[in-house]
């Protein structure tokens, strides 16, 4: 590790974290020079009426119909909303899909964002967007969607169900996984990965067991805080890109795949990367452990998802999806085969064996 030859690009964010700090929204967007503020929020998000309250006269306009995987058209027409009503600043407040419409909103309208996330989904800390067309899901990177000011507030998302909370948490630990094993991994990345890890494995059986505790959820969104910062520096890898075929073609959960799909794809890749592999163990807890087991014990143990059946998948999607999936890059070479039999014990709720 010491003298180990690396580039880091760091980029500029504001990060405002603690209990309570959804108030600072007026204060930050007004720290930003904003005067005509426009606040994409669920209709019943938390904090929405306090987030609303503190932007007093300069809320220019609101809108509340946030779908997941954001539909082209849905964006089209939040878009349109942001334009007539002449904003120069746009909140969104909710989980990854209100974040996500807010990024697809200002990609198209160079106004900054200011995100308040009450998910672990960590995208605002990333330069990715997606957007749905159809049954197809479209990634991309662009600088301008990166919002400008984050504010985490922990009380904010004590009342996350719980079955929300515990794959939105494996949405996390997948970021963290990818930025782990990314190609352009660097040493800054794998340590706030590692670290994210650390916290995130800690605060879900703390907020499974006490949804309400907020040193618990306070871990788990500092943990996604850092695992999102982490893979911002790096890029997401064949588990993201299985989960988004899931979610496009079949319309499931984004955070939900997670769970199942990454403890198959540590698997996959482990005897590719020992080092990765063994640091991972380290961080679950578990020094000289297989993280593939251990993140699927993880999920068990906690009632989270470890069976694509039960997320409604059936055999016969299989084939389509795994062609769908492109397989390069990853740590080891895969086939179209390769990834169908990781669907194959992925739906089953195999638990992998890499000992
Ligand atoms: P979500 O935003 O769809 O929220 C899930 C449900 O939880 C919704 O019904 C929402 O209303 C509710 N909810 C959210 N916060 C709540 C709270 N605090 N209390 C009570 N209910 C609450 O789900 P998600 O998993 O956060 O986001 C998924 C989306 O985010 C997907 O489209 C995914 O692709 C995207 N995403 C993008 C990135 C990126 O870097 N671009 C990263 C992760 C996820």
């Amino acid at each position: 590790m010491e003298n180990e030859a690396f580039v880091y690009e760091s980029w500029q964010a504001r990060v405002v974290f603690g209990p309570g700090r959804v108030d600072s929204v007026g204060d930050e967007t007004a720290l930003l020079g904003a005067k005509r503020i426009f606040l994409i929020a669920d209709r019943n998000a938390p904090g929405a009426e306090t987030a609303r309250r503190s932007l007093g006269t300069r809320l220019v306009g609101r809108w509340d119909e946030i779908a997941q995987h954001v539909p082209v058209e849905l964006a089209e027409r939040a878009g349109k909303a942001v334009e007539s009503a002449a904003a120069d600043c746009v909140v969104c407040l909710g989980g990854g899909s209100a974040t996500g419409l807010g990024k697809a909103v200002v990609r198209k309208r160079p106004v900054p964002l200011v995100a308040v996330p009450t998910t672990y989904a960590g995208s605002e800390m990333t330069t990715v967007y997606g957007l749905t067309d159809g049954d197809r899901k479209v990634t991309g990177r662009d600088p301008n969607v990166r919002p400008k000011v984050v504010v985490y507030d922990p009380e904010l998302t004590t009342g996350l169900p719980l079955a929300v909370t515990g794959p939105s948490a494996f949405n996390s630990l997948a970021h963290c996984v990818a930025a782990l094993t990314a190609p352009d991994a660097d040493p800054v990345t794998s340590a706030l990965a590692l670290e994210a890890v650390r916290h995130i494995h800690a605060g879900l059986p703390l907020v499974m067991a006490h949804p309400s505790d907020v040193e618990g959820r306070g871990r788990l969104q500092f943990g996604a805080f850092l695992a999102g910062t982490a893979l911002a520096g790096t890029g997401t890898g064949l588990n993201h890109r299985i989960c988004h075929v899931l979610g496009g073609l079949l319309g499931l959960p984004h955070a939900d795949t997670h769970s199942v799909v990454l403890p198959h794809v540590v698997a996959l890749n482990a005897t590719a990367l020992p080092r990765e592999t063994a640091r991972l163990a380290e961080a679950l807890g578990a020094p000289g452990g297989d993280p593939a087991a251990l993140l699927w014990d993880l999920a068990d143990r906690n009632g989270i998802a470890t069976d694509l059946a039960s997320l409604g998948v059936r055999p016969e999607h299989l084939p389509v999806v795994a062609g769908r999936v492109e397989p390069r890059p990853n740590p080891r070479p895969v086939t179209a085969d390769d990834i169908e039999r990781l669907l194959e014990h992925a739906l089953a709720g195999r638990r992998p064996d890499t000992a």
